[in-house]
């Protein structure tokens, strides 16, 4: 089998991983790996912390997805000698006056109905935990099972083994720096049998994925049936670099857990890395600016300020934004067209596909394979991301707000 892969963020290359090591031929085309929303992610895994009211139908993937994590890296830390990032610390939460404690506190209830690890904990444990943390906080909690992944290194070793000899059973995939512009539809019944790039080439394949962001339903060709409404949340982002004098003894960071925090009313993050980097994010526009928002970034480090006062005394590395690729209920969109055989949809990953990632990649790799979903569960994520949701026919009573919280907090990213 011969699969075409469109798009080589973060789900084309886990999902070209994934079909790799079911036996199958893949060749991924972009004209630039690894450079869209997959280039700006922070790498949260955070299937708690990222809870939000009435997505009550993404909870169950992002924790199903989290839980991959650690079989994925163990594979790919075979496969290849390149780091992937992953850390396996905590994350804590805090809120900066009485209002964002409170609101915090009533998500908190949310996430304790769901089962999930979170626990609250007094702003001296949290300052015991964190030195770094603002002494003027009105309240923390503690995710112990929220971590996080450099989706830098992650796309850059999965890509290298994806490509590399004697890695996986299916051969070394190809990586093509095209765009690409249309499915090539052939045969009565008609069924996509490759597609075309921008420089004209035709490429024949028996499946073409689309992976390619917030652009996969631009492609020339697309059935009605995959033609869902996906729309770009830019994000802005800021790295920094800790100096020395700064870090933790024995350290190379200025705090090891994710911080997150809400700062009267507006969501922070700021995610460390191995090497005294820190990432904080981000921002949730919904504009004309696909370029960094000088409001936004401005926003980002005050607030981020608020939480770690130390963070004015770093250097400041990058600022960059990317679009999401959104969807109308927030849930990916992974599906086939029963009409138009030959072509797999995967995108609209929005907020999360860094976590979802491997569970994206396996949901991908069935649908291209013909696999029958394993059990009642995997069944249910099939119908939860499925195009279908989409028509208008649809009822989408699964993925309608059964909570109506008391307070609100913005969208974290
Ligand atoms: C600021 C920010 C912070 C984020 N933080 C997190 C986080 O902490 N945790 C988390 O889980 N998620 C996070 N996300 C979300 C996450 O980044 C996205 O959901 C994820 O990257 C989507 O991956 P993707 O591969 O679908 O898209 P992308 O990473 O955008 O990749 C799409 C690829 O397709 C290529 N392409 C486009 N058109 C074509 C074409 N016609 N032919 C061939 N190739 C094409 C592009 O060049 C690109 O490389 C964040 C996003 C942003 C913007």
């Amino acid at each position: 089998m011969r699969v075409l892969i469109a798009g080589a963020g973060i789900i084309g290359v886990l999902t070209a991983w994934e079909l790799r090591r079911r036996g199958v031929a893949v060749t991924l085309i972009d004209p630039t790996p690894a450079q869209g929303a997959t280039r700006a992610a922070a790498g949260m895994l955070a299937p708690v912390s990222e809870v939000q009211y009435g997505q009550e139908a993404l909870y169950p993937l992002m924790l199903a997805s989290a839980a991959q994590y650690p079989r994925l890296v163990a594979e790919l830390t075979q496969a290849t000698p390149e780091p992937l990032g992953y850390r396996q610390t905590q994350t804590i939460v805090v809120g900066v006056d009485q209002s964002d404690r409170e609101a915090l506190a009533n998500l908190h209830q949310v996430q304790l109905r769901f089962g999930m690890d979170i626990d609250e904990i007094s702003v001296a444990a949290a300052r015991r935990l964190e030195s770094a943390l603002a002494p003027r906080l009105a309240g923390a909690f503690l995710i112990p099972g929220d971590h996080q992944v450099d989706p830098r290194q992650l796309a850059s070793a999965a890509l290298d083994a994806v490509c590399r000899p004697g890695t996986a059973d299916g051969p070394p995939a190809q990586l093509i720096g095209q765009r690409v512009r249309r499915l090539l539809i052939e045969g009565a019944p008609p069924r996509v049998t490759g597609a075309v790039t921008d420089d004209g080439t035709r490429w024949s394949a028996d499946v073409v994925v689309l992976a390619s962001g917030v652009d996969a339903t631009r492609v020339e060709g697309l059935p009605p049936h995959l033609r869902v409404p996906l729309r770009p949340v830019y994000g802005d982002i800021v790295r920094l670099r800790t100096p020395a004098r700064l870090l933790l003894p024995g350290e190379n960071t200025l705090f090891t857990s994710t911080l997150r925090a809400q700062v009267h009313g507006q969501p922070v993050y700021l995610v460390p890395r191995d090497d005294g980097g820190i990432v904080i994010g981000a921002t949730s526009r919904e504009d004309d600016l696909d370029a960094p928002s000088t409001g936004g970034t401005f926003r980002l480090l005050r607030d981020a300020s608020a939480v770690v006062p130390a963070i004015l005394e770093t250097e400041l590395v990058e600022v960059m934004a990317r679009a999401r690729p959104g969807t109308p209920d927030d849930l990916p969109v992974i599906g086939t067209d029963p009409e138009l055989p030959g072509v797999v949809l995967s995108s609209g990953y929005f907020r999360h596909g860094v976590l979802l990632a491997p569970l994206g990649a396996r949901l991908t790799a069935d649908l291209v394979t013909g696999s029958p979903a394993r059990d009642a569960t995997e069944a249910s994520y099939r119908a939860a991301t499925a195009p279908e949701r989409f028509s208008a026919s649809a009822q989408p009573a699964a993925t309608k707000p059964t909570t109506k919280p008391p307070t609100k907090p913005k969208e974290p990213r």
